[in-house]
């Protein structure tokens, strides 16, 4: 059984000392800086006297890159840090092979080596917190996916489904939507005639296709397509036409039994005040009864669980009563609060 109550410093309540969340903007931290004392159990009572600033630290993190994808650091360094801030599960989810050159997945002729290094540590430190081995998995219909050739044989404990892609330019290179904004301009002008219309639409369809087809257990950064918006305001999240895509994709969702993850990376990497999906969209997925969880897409170790604490708060608010995890090999809903979520 996994000690899950470790006390320890929460990360999003102290200064950043310690190394966490280095990018958060200024402003939002600001008067952040209260001792928080979630919930104590009686055996904790000693270490308490002893010590005036302790914390209960119990967040989940299953999305997480590494130095075999796009990540920086060696796997085991996540799982270091995981342990030195208590958490009780932590979830690797390299991006999967793909057949084409790409930047950022796990090469085809390093996967073994990678699943290898992942087992190993569970082997090493299962004992210490729950480890699961996940992947994050594109979709291109027909060349991507979990189906694909070079994942069949692969055993996971669960997967993320993600749209990076969205079709191809003139010389059959795929489009990413999430490299830079120059790439996102090109795809969108030479791909799309310049209509975002056109190829938020399709990103919501493969979005769907995918769900269909791969029913993945987690939805990766649901409205991805939103990225570059900000910088280029290309369309208004309101307009009838977005909202109808994310009100069909939300039914999609539904139907599936997938979890949706909302990703704090935009947060606490690019100084958005956004999580992946907007808010407005996670007050109509929670609404419609489909499971939520809370990821960070950490790809460096002291990112895992950053902006986790600015995401509860803004859940509460909704409110989103109760999260999802994988916990003792099941998915399972979870009290929270800001501070993390609450084992019983
Ligand atoms: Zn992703
Ligand atoms: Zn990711």
């Amino acid at each position: 059984m996994v000690d899950v109550a470790q006390l320890v410093r929460a990360p999003d309540c102290g200064s950043g000392s310690r190394g966490f969340e280095p990018h958060l903007p200024p402003k939002i931290h600001e008067g952040n800086n209260i001792y928080c004392f979630p919930f104590l159990f009686p055996y904790h009572l000693p270490y308490f006297r002893k010590q005036k600033i302790i914390y209960m630290q119990s967040w989940v993190n299953y999305h997480s890159h590494t130095r075999y994808d796009d990540g920086n650091a060696e796997p085991i360094e996540y799982i270091k840090k995981a342990i030195e801030i208590g958490m009780p599960a932590y979830g690797y989810s390299a991006h999967a092979p793909v057949n084409f050159n790409t930047d950022w997945c796990v090469p085809q002729e390093k996967f073994n080596q990678y699943k290898d290094a992942i087992k190993k540590i569970k082997d090493e430190y299962g004992n210490k917190l729950q480890i699961y081995q996940g992947l994050e998995i594109d979709y291109i219909p027909d060349i991507a996916g979990k189906n694909s050739n070079i994942l069949k044989d692969t055993e996971l404990d669960y997967f993320i489904g993600s749209i990076h892609f969205v079709d191809r330019f003139q010389n059959d290179d795929h489009w990413n939507i999430d490299t830079s904004l120059e790439l996102f301009k090109k795809g969108l002008i030479s791909i799309f005639d310049n209509n975002i219309r056109k190829a938020a639409t399709r990103y919501f369809e493969l979005t769907r296709q995918m769900i269909e087809e791969d029913q993945p257990d987690i939805i990766g950064h649901m409205d991805k397509i939103k990225m570059f918006n900000t910088k280029l305001n290309l369309f208004d999240e309101t307009d009838k036409w977005y909202r109808d895509q994310v009100n069909l994709t939300i039914q999609c969702i539904k139907k599936s039994g997938g979890i949706v993850e909302i990703n704090t990376r935009g947060y606490y990497r690019y100084n958005q005040p956004e999580l992946y999906p907007s808010l407005w969209i996670v007050n109509l997925l929670n609404k419609a009864g489909i499971p939520l969880m809370i990821n960070s897409d950490s790809h460096k170790p002291n990112e895992i669980v950053a902006g986790m604490t600015y995401c509860a708060k803004k859940l509460k608010k909704l409110p989103v009563e109760k999260i999802f995890a994988l916990y003792n090999n099941k998915w399972k809903e979870f009290l929270f609060n800001e501070n993390g979520l609450i084992f019983p």
